[in-house]
């Protein structure tokens, strides 16, 4: 079984209104934690082959059950393992056993996903007739792509198939090249509320934030508008990097009340404005075009101010 966590929320549901309004695109790039990037594109992808139509995977029709992942012990869907030389297995496989859900990640052994796997899911797309119904490939750890294997995906973009869509996950987005980020719908996933700020695998760019966020409070002025000066240049890529800034702040946070509440501490009215602050900062941002240094500067006086 494959059901789509609560916290996939706001990205499921994207997804699931695409499928249902029959308005589905050829490539979708999702972005956030790998875990949940590949639950919500299995999710998604056994939506789409659904006979419900319903936007969700009804578990009940033939396709659902062909596209049921096998379980581990835990109750959670088993890794699919490949290998991207295909020397000892496949360099991709099918989600479940369904013939029109195709699977590709990095080989178990290997340090990128291969162009030869790229070519390789080419030909299976090429190879099955197009009888109508809908066809999807996941291609997991995007990031991974080597540049030869990124211009062959790119060419799949550029003509996909009849009824074909492509679903990449990337925790990178920048690591994907632009021209294939252009040829895609952007749905971001939030950062994995289990997922620690200070744990071995927090990626660096997180670790970062987090420092910057620790040393709040000893800031001055000058400091504050110093670090917000990073937010300056281009505003696709300030936005987006601001983005980031406002969800790691807000997971900061929730950590500071946590261990206030668990140290018998009740939580500050000022920390649960701050988080007020915050959806509306990124509200400002998204829907208000507002300048991102600006909200990077409100931003870390405000959580200064809470935490001080
Ligand atoms: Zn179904």
């Amino acid at each position: 079984m494959q059901h789509s966590a609560p916290e996939d929320g706001e990205a499921g549901l994207l997804l699931a209104r695409a499928i249902e309004n029959d308005r589905v695109h050829s490539g979708y790039l999702l972005t956030g934690p790998n875990a949940a990037g590949t639950r919500v594109a299995l999710g998604f992808v056994r939506a789409l082959v659904c006979e419900s139509g319903s936007g969700r995977a009804c578990e009940a029709c033939g396709s659902c059950r062909k596209s049921q992942q096998a379980e581990t012990a835990e109750g959670t869907p088993a890794a699919i393992v490949l290998d991207g030389k295909g020397k000892r297995g496949p360099t991709y496989r099918h989600v479940g056993d369904h013939p029109d859900l195709l699977y590709v990640a990095r080989g178990a052994d290997d340090t990128r996903i291969t162009i030869g796997q790229i070519r390789d899911l080419q030909g299976a797309l090429r190879l099955r007739g197009f009888d109508g119904g809908r066809r999807a490939a996941i291609l997991d750890g995007a990031e991974w792509l080597n540049a030869s294997a990124q211009n062959a995906l790119l060419r799949i973009l550029e003509e996909p198939p009849p009824r074909t869509t492509l679903v990449l996950v990337a925790a990178r987005p920048t690591a994907v090249l632009a021209t294939i980020r252009s040829r895609c719908v952007r749905v971001r996933l939030p950062a994995d509320p289990e997922a620690g700020l200070r744990d071995p695998e927090t990626p660096a760019e997180t670790s970062e934030l987090v420092a910057l966020l620790d040393g709040l409070p000893g800031r001055s002025v000058s400091q504050i508008l110093d670090a917000a000066e990073a937010y300056r240049g281009s505003r696709a890529e300030a936005a987006e990097a601001v983005t980031k800034l406002i969800d790691v702040s807000g997971d900061w946070l929730r950590e500071r009340v946590t261990a206030q509440a668990l140290g018998g501490e009740r939580p500050t009215l000022r920390a649960l404005d701050a988080h007020r602050s915050l959806q509306k900062l990124r509200r400002d941002l998204v829907q208000r075009n507002a300048n991102p240094q600006m909200v990077a500067e409100r931003l870390l006086f405000g959580l200064r101010d809470a935490v001080a």
